[in-house]
């Protein structure tokens, strides 16, 4: 059976060279060029991923997504955000987005991106995000592990959020930076480490190894496996 996929997005060039593109890839593709246009679209049909473009006319991405999600719509929405859109995309993972990708990308990461959301088992329409025995609740912000609270920073939480929407992945640094920061990682920074290590005191204080180091790769979160 074909995937489909809904691509909102105001700007011609990019909607004409992503349904191009996922068209000649076998995909049913259906494109709108607005906020109202894209939020019918989504509550109307049976979509396998939703493309969404941040800043459209009518309303935005985000209003799109929120009353979506709002609604009990469950479909995977995979964000495209321009690099310096965002100041916090913690709002975004709270929207209900799972994913993000920058402006500009390469088809390529596009289709590996909108491939792994299609086979991800379809979300919960509640507000949880369960891996092991962590939890948060993405409508109060409260996280927990074996039912301890955790207090985090805002960014210690949307680094969680992206961990948790991504169990088991192999998740690069520069595609963590893309989701969590709004910037590009340049490679050398240690603000990621920095994060993580915070993260990991106070995640892992009295409990087993979740946030994995894979040399040289990145990082993965979950129970078991390979990986520091
Ligand atoms: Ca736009």
């Amino acid at each position: 059976m074909s995937i489909r996929v809904l691509l909102v997005e105001d700007e011609p060039a990019i909607a004409d060279f992503v349904v191009r593109g996922l068209r000649e890839e076998g995909f049913v593709v259906d494109h709108q060029a607005d906020g109202p246009g894209g939020l019918h679209a989504l509550r109307g049909g049976t979509w396998d991923v939703a493309l969404l473009d941040w800043w459209l006319p009518g309303f935005d991405g985000l209003t799109v997504l929120k009353r979506y999600r709002d609604e009990g719509g469950t479909c995977p929405v995979l964000f495209l955000t321009a690099r310096d859109a965002i100041s916090d995309r913690v709002r975004g993972l709270d929207g209900g987005a799972d994913d993000y990708l920058c402006k500009p990308f390469a088809f390529e990461e596009l289709l590996a991106r909108v491939r792994a959301l299609v086979r991800r088992p379809a979300r919960a329409a509640d507000s949880t995000l369960s891996v092991a025995d962590v939890s948060a609740d993405l409508t109060s912000q409260r996280v927990t592990r074996a039912g301890h609270r955790l207090e985090l920073t805002a960014k210690e939480y949307a680094l969680l959020v992206f961990f948790l929407r991504h169990p088991e992945e192999v998740l690069s640094r520069t595609r963590i930076y893309g989701a969590v920061w709004d910037e590009r990682y340049d490679g050398i920074s240690n603000t990621l480490e920095v994060h993580v290590k915070e993260l990991r005191r106070k995640l892992e204080a009295d409990g087993s190894r979740l946030i994995h180091t894979l040399r040289g790769r990145g990082y993965r979160f979950g129970i078991s496996g390979e990986g520091e």
